[in-house]
């Protein structure tokens, strides 16, 4: 029998699960829930890549809940692999609060503290905590664990944290927390391996998938994030708008007359990429659409990028290095060349043949700051704090 943890990243269409063994962090499966809400599917490999599940399993219909996706979830491991002898989960759980600044065992005084961050992170962490609760039922004595993506940003220095609003508010926790912590955790370990420069080096991380947030890093910590009090502050992203000056919130309420849920709805679901081309949310499907909208949408996020780079760039005092990760940081070249273009006055010069190739070192030997590609792995992260808690 093989002792292992079991990894779940629970949201709001998919659910994200790997396990590895416990003696020695191996990976032994991977997979994914999808179209949750509209026909869930299984989709899982082993770690040679061999698909498990060909065709994807349907599991279910619209009306299938987080619940009762992951009590099959966890039947459909116990079956695919009797040899696997699960011992802990891992939880991604995306709002810690002030309270949590490091992996944390779940009891359930911890998950009433969590559901009171509920609606600071309101489209991700109701998902996250009821993923926790599902398990709880199937198996009541199951050790969980909830790995943070805020706890990382602790580092932070108190004015890296404030808004410059009243401080009743701020007391009240109304601050800045940043997210994409477990992404940038696993940077900041990988690192060493492939930088010029290792003592106090500065590195701005663009962690660039559906969500995009930026993280400035001095010496492996969290120096200050792109994303604040929610996950919308910051980067343009796939539907997220990002930073945007809060008189627009302020017209559409009195002048458009919207509700909160209606603006709520805009900002998170119906804006970046998607509201400014009018096409997709997808970038690779925007990549290959010739609308001339779907260029300004492109054109728009990298601007912006770069925008975001340049500001995280006077908190380390300088930059040694930029490092590019998940779905787009990772496989889109034109992306990557477009940021990179706008940020040649910091002495950015890319190696294209390198950057085209997704290479792990994409600067030229000329360039002032190395730019580089380091594949995320936010499970792993996930794996290893959970083990360590529990032992
Ligand atoms: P999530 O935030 O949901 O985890 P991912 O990190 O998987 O998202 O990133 C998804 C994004 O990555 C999508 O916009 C997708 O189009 C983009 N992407 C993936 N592969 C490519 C590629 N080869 N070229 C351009 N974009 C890509």
């Amino acid at each position: 029998m093989t002792d292992a943890v079991l990894t779940i990243n629970a949201g709001s269409s998919s659910i994200k699960f790997a396990l590895y063994s416990l003696q020695d962090m191996s990976p032994l499966l991977s997979g994914k829930i999808v179209n949750i809400g509209q026909s869930p599917s299984l989709k899982a490999s082993d770690i040679h890549g061999t698909d498990l599940c060909q065709p994807a399993i349907e599991i279910g219909d619209q009306a299938s809940t987080h619940e009762t996706l992951i009590s099959w979830l966890l039947n459909w491991l116990k079956e695919h692999d009797s040899g696997i002898l699960l011992k802990s989960v891992g939880h991604r759980v995306v709002h810690g609060g002030q309270s949590f600044t490091e992996a944390t065992r779940v009891t359930p005084s911890v998950l009433l503290q969590l559901k009171a961050l509920i609606p600071l992170a309101p489209l991700h962490q109701g998902h996250n905590l009821s993923a926790i609760e599902a398990i709880s039922k199937w198996a009541p004595r199951l050790p969980q664990v909830a790995c943070f993506d805020t706890s990382f940003h602790h580092t932070q220095s108190e004015l890296a944290k404030l808004f410059a609003i009243p401080r009743k508010y701020t007391e009240n926790g109304i601050i800045r927390y940043g997210f994409h912590g477990l992404s940038y955790e696993y940077i900041a370990n990988q690192l060493p391996k492939y930088l010029n420069k290792h003592a106090d080096a500065r590195v701005i991380v663009a962690h660039i998938g559906n969500g995009a947030s930026m993280c400035a890093l001095k010496n492996g910590r969290s120096v200050a994030s792109s994303m604040g009090f929610t996950a919308l502050d910051g980067l343009m992203m796939g539907q997220r708008c990002g930073s945007l000056d809060a008189g627009v919130i302020l017209h559409l309420l009195q002048h458009y007359k919207m509700s909160a849920a209606a603006i709520e709805h805009m900002l998170y679901k119906e804006s970046g990429l998607l509201g400014v081309s009018g096409i997709s949310n997808n970038m690779q499907v925007l990549q290959q659409s010739d609308d001339p909208h779907a260029a300004e949408a492109i054109n728009l996020y990298c601007y912006r990028a770069a925008r975001e780079l340049s500001s995280l760039v006077s908190t380390l005092n300088g930059l040694d290095a930029i490092v590019f990760t998940a779905g787009i940081g990772e496989n889109s070249a034109l992306v990557r060349e477009k940021i990179c273009e706008h940020l040649a006055w910091l002495g950015v010069v890319l190696d294209n043949k390198a950057n085209q190739s997704n290479n792990d070192v994409i600067s030229n030997l000329k360039s002032s700051v190395q730019v580089l590609i380091i594949p995320t792995n936010e499970e792993l992260v996930i794996a290893k704090a959970t083990k360590a808690l529990l032992e």
